[in-house]
């Protein structure tokens, strides 16, 4: 199938042939002609799939079939996002892809002045992009109207219920008109979301690409077992490895965030953050920079990294496993995006034992790991803040002797072939004996 098979505008094609896209995704092609006919959609389906593709060439399709200005403090499309990051990078996409018949986008996030915010909705927008806060108060002053609003988009909607924007959602979506178009995406589908699914959509169309509880399957998964306080220093190591190009590491507070840079700065492995107490400013000048290559490694906190779209990352790094499962399948879905393979590495104490346990059950599947805790155990006895000494440029083989799995050029197994929980028995709390056993990497 072409994208010409579904019935999208000859210059929104042109677009997509700049891009370099040849054939779509496969939820694209699910989405794309019922969209098309103006059909409300439910749409599962995480981040790299090419959700945002699937929502914005019909968009720009209406656009360019009616093309109606849109009146001042009015939007013809509203977009609904977590993040200021996501929102930016929604609007990068419209802009891409309306290359050719340049349709008015505009971005509304908080944590900016709003002056410019105020006198780009004055002018009014063919599609909006926001997130729920700042719309809101936007709204409230009466500088944005949405009783002309056509088309209504909702993104990564179990996101914004982490963080808290369902009821802002309901908010906004009480001053749209009710005959409109509703689009609703979620990785996840919790019951506060098809509760909101219920309640805003009319008879929709349900696409679902990537069950949820499915990890990115593209995506070469290890864990290496280590003590909390030799997390640093392996962590250097393995990024010495020339073979990841472009790295994000996730760690879980904001604070840790800056640490972990610090850290690896400081051994000589380029780095940089990104987490919420960064101004805006600061955090578009690291993604730019990770973007473009200066930065071989971004060190971000789930919710400054969720909806980051960066082509190339060749590794997810955990420095700290999620505290909820879902967010490892979000994290390691960074890299393996549009068909790449990836490698996601995880960095497990004795602490996070529950969260491994937990990640394993909800994807279905066996972690294969390297037992690190011995050389942890030293390490502890001695300072672990100290800074990272210098490594060569090749990660240490395992304890065991084997070499590391990209050495050789293998990914590791997605299962241990013989690991006790693949025999349905379960491990021990205490990683004793049977982690040592399963220690020996199959590779
Ligand atoms: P998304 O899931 O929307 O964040 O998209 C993930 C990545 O896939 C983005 O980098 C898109 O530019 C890319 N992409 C989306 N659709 C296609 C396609 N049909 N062919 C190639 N790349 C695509």
């Amino acid at each position: 199938m072409t994208f010409s098979d579904l019935g999208l505008n000859e210059i929104l094609l042109r677009a997509l042939e700049r891009e370099g896209y040849t054939t779509p995704t496969p939820v694209q092609s699910q989405a794309i002609p019922a969209l098309l006919q103006g059909r409300d959609l439910l749409g599962v389906a995480q981040t790299g799939t090419g959700k945002t593709a699937a929502f914005a060439l019909p968009i720009l399709h209406r656009l360019l079939a009616d093309k109606r200005r849109p009146a001042p403090n009015t939007a013809r499309a509203l977009i609904l996002a977590p993040t200021r990051e996501l929102a930016a990078q929604i609007a990068d996409s419209f802009r891409s892809y309306g290359h050719f018949f340049r349709p008015s986008v505009g971005v509304i996030v908080g944590g900016v002045s709003h002056r410019p915010q105020n006198e780009m909705l004055a002018r009014g927008l063919d599609v909006l992009v926001a997130t729920p806060g700042r719309l809101l108060d936007h709204l409230g002053s009466g500088r944005l109207k949405l009783g002309t609003t056509e088309v209504l988009v909702l993104d990564e909607a179990d996101h914004m219920l982490d963080l808290g924007f369902i009821v802002p959602i309901r908010q906004i979506v009480a001053k749209l008109p009710k005959q409109r178009q509703t689009l609703l995406f979620s990785a996840t589908m919790p019951r506060e979301i098809s509760a909101l699914a219920d309640d805003m959509l009319r008879d929709p169309t349900k696409v679902s690409v990537t069950p949820a509880a499915t990890t990115a399957e593209r995506v070469a998964q290890h864990v290496y077992l280590v003590s909390g306080g030799a997390k640093r220093d392996l962590l250097v190591e393995l990024l010495n490895d020339r073979e990841i190009s472009r790295a994000i590491v996730f760690t879980r507070t904001k604070r840790g965030a800056d640490r972990v840079a610090q850290h690896l700065e400081s051994a000589g492995v380029g780095a940089d953050a990104i987490h919420g107490n960064k101004s805006q400013s600061q955090r578009l000048r690291a993604l730019d920079g990770f973007r473009k290559g200066r930065t071989r490694v971004l060190v971000a906190t789930d919710i400054a990294a969720r909806g980051i779209d960066v082509d190339g990352v060749t590794h997810v790094v955990n420095f700290e496993l999620p505290e909820v499962a879902e967010a490892y399948v979000h994290r390691i879905g960074r890299t393996a995006r549009a068909g790449a393979t990836g490698q996601a590495i995880s960095l497990c104490d004795n602490g996070e034992r529950p969260l491994l346990r937990a990640i394993e059950k909800l994807t279905r599947q066996t972690l294969e790991f390297t037992d690190r805790r011995a050389e942890g155990a030293r390490q502890d006895d001695g300072d672990s803040a100290r800074p990272a000494p210098k490594r060569p440029n090749s990660p240490a083989p395992h304890r065991n002797g084997a070499q590391h799995p990209r050495r050789d050029g293998q990914r590791p197994p997605a299962k241990r072939a013989d690991g006790p929980a693949n025999n349905g028995q379960k491990r021990r709390a205490n990683g004793g004996a049977r982690y040592k056993q399963a220690s020996r990497p199959q590779v």
